[in-house]
């Protein structure tokens, strides 16, 4: 069994929901008391989110490239960035070390295209949901249509992102707020949605809906799991 390398604390809530995702997904394949071998660096996540909303992307990547090098250091074989915002500074990174990155909108798009889906709404921080290191790779890489929620929406879904599940508050009424907006982007022709944020999965799950969801926490540990088992 290979080392998963987690990149982690962005937010720490979502990294214990990866910590949990990848032991069971070793526990089914391999059975026993099988369990994930993990690096992990688990970082601030205050200064981070202060950079990012300063616009100071340099600065984030040099607390990730960091951290990057010491998951390397302690025996990791691959990377994962455990948060689709960060993906941002993901060449910085890649560059910064020799181990490989499962990149979150690869493991994502894998999933969609195996579901034979062409046209997906997409969640996420203001970030993911509006830059190009994100969208864009999803459509010019896989040639998937990519639907983002209007303007006002997007700042909801961005704010109870920062200021809710991050902190580890999941409210009913938020609940209603991003079921509505899964509902419009389904409407507007998304064949399924992306929940491109790592906490959405704490708020919003498959049972709540009828539009197929695409949970990237989900997908990013499954593919973590068959990376460290093949
Ligand atoms: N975990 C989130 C994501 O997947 C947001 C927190 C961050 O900015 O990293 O994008």
């Amino acid at each position: 069994m290979k080392t998963i390398g987690l990149l982690a604390g962005m937010s720490w809530e979502s990294s214990a929901g990866y910590y949990r995702s990848i032991n069971l997904g070793i526990k089914d394949t391999l059975g026993g008391l099988h369990s994930a071998k993990i690096a992990m660096v688990s970082v601030d996540f205050d200064p981070i989110e202060k950079l990012q909303h300063k616009g100071d992307w340099t600065g984030t990547a040099d607390i990730l490239c960091d951290a990057a090098k010491h998951i390397e250091l302690a025996g990791a074989d691959f990377l994962l960035i455990c948060t689709n915002t960060m993906h941002k500074v993901a060449p910085q990174i890649e560059q910064a070390i020799d181990i490989p990155l499962l990149h979150i909108a690869d493991a994502t798009a894998e999933e969609l295209v195996s579901k034979n889906i062409k046209s997906v709404g997409l969640l996420g921080t203001s970030f993911t949901m509006e830059q190009a290191f994100y969208k864009g790779r999803l459509q010019d890489k896989y040639g998937l249509t990519v639907l983002t929620p209007n303007e006002t929406d997007r700042q909801v879904i961005h704010d109870v992102i920062y200021n809710e599940l991050c902190l580890g508050h999941v409210l009913p009424a938020s609940k209603q707020q991003y079921l509505r907006i899964i509902n419009d982007l389904s409407h507007n022709g998304a064949e399924a949605v992306i929940l491109g944020c790592t906490e959405i999965g704490m708020l919003i799950q498959q049972s709540d809906t009828d539009v197929t969801l695409v949970d990237t926490t989900q997908v990013h540990a499954n593919k973590a799991v068959e990376w460290a088992t093949k």
